[in-house]
């Protein structure tokens, strides 16, 4: 199967596991492990299965995240992150989902939904997280406003505040001050809150370096594929994910001609060159048109002329044994070099996160 496909991703499940449990033995915290993008482009059913025993509860971005999730089985807890619209109190209440609340409409929404559900019996409540906007300014509620949201959400019979949480802005940078002025802020209200009982703040790059942060549970994303948001490296992370695509195409062509469309590459002489079928429709960057290098026969070669939708093209050195159907590693190792998703991204003037999540749905994802 791997061998007929001309481009696929290996994701490591097990190296998600054990980033799992290396940053839950470095917090030593509950785990909300975050498997919204579809787990990041790692595939949220089989990442969420595998983390069953590791994560207590999973966050998704969106209503109909968590409805996947649940129609695939998922038992445990499933956060929503961000407040839904109001309209989807329905299916928030039929799947069982926790969701982050930061305005009384949806609150008010939800509450009546409960009532309506008869698959639910009147004294049973629906899980929330209030959202707490501390600085970085694009929902929660304002966290000089909590104490009364909370008084207003008292009335609210069939909601039970399980959780309150905020996220941080500038966590992933050098400069900590910012982000310790959002934990005091978060901290400023906690004395009116101690009977919710899970406090949450914690990013990858928080969990990783900001102690002060990690509350009741932490809420890793990228860290938990093995890809560090920022510099502090205090436990040894496993990248997930291995990007591989196939050549199709092996010729040589005359000095000063082009290749790939506006023929911005010219050979300077006769060059050997590869057609692979991969590009930026499966989500590699156009960015990297002419800049950016692949491993194939176990070296480091060069993307000649631009990214186009389903190809690009190598330069290969004469020596190079190369012929259709070889392996082209774009994001990973072969033999003993390696080309990570940080170089990827530096180049393609992006971040990994963007990478990740733009890897298309053509690329099969293949578990291992
Ligand atoms: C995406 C997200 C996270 C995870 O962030 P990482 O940097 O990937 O660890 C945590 N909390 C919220 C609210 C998020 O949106």
């Amino acid at each position: 199967m791997e061998a007929k496909l001309q481009t696929h991703a290996e994701v490591n499940l097990n190296a998600i596991q054990n980033n799992g449990l290396a940053i839950k033995a470095l917090v030593g915290k509950q785990l909300i492990a975050v498997v919204k993008a579809d787990a990041y482009g790692h595939g949220a059913i089989p990442v969420s299965k595998a983390l069953h025993t590791i994560a207590n509860m999973f966050a998704v971005a969106t209503v109909q995240e968590g409805i996947e999730l649940r129609e695939a089985g998922i038992q445990a807890p499933i956060f929503i992150l961000f407040s839904p619209l109001p309209e989807l109190a329905t299916e928030i209440v039929a799947f069982d989902l926790t969701a982050a609340v930061d305005n009384l409409d949806f609150a008010q929404r939800l509450n009546q939904e409960i009532a309506k559900q008869p698959k639910h019996n009147s004294n049973e409540r629906i899980k929330i997280h209030i959202d707490v906007n501390t600085g970085l300014n694009r929902c929660g509620v304002h966290y000089t406003q909590v104490s009364k949201f909370l008084t207003e959400l008292r009335e609210l019979q069939g909601l039970k505040v399980a959780g309150i949480f905020t996220h941080f802005a500038t966590a992933d940078e050098e400069d900590k001050s910012f982000a310790h002025i959002q934990i005091e802020r978060f901290a400023s209200i906690l004395p009116n809150v101690s009977d919710i009982p899970m406090k949450h703040v914690a990013n990858s790059a928080a969990a990783l370096a900001i102690p002060e942060s990690h509350f009741d549970a932490v809420r890793p994303g990228i860290s938990l594929y093995g890809i560090y948001p920022a510099n502090e490296k205090p436990i040894q992370l496993q990248p997930a994910l291995t990007w591989k695509a196939r050549v199709g195409w092996v010729d040589s062509i005359e000095a000063g001609e082009g290749v790939s469309y506006g023929l911005m590459y010219k050979a300077p002489s006769r060059t050997r060159v590869a057609g692979i079928q991969v590009g930026f429709e499966d989500g590699y960057p156009r960015a990297l048109s002419n800049i950016g290098e692949v491993l194939i026969g176990g070296f480091r070669r060069p993307i000649v002329g631009r990214v186009c939708m389903d190809m690009m093209v190598v330069g290969l050195e004469t020596s190079d044994k190369i012929s259709v159907g070889d392996e082209v590693v774009l994001i990973g190792k072969q033999d003993n070099e390696e080309i990570t998703i940080y170089e990827i991204a530096e180049k393609a003037n992006t971040i990994p996160y963007q990478i990740l999540t733009n890897i298309g749905k053509r690329v099969k994802r293949i578990y291992s």
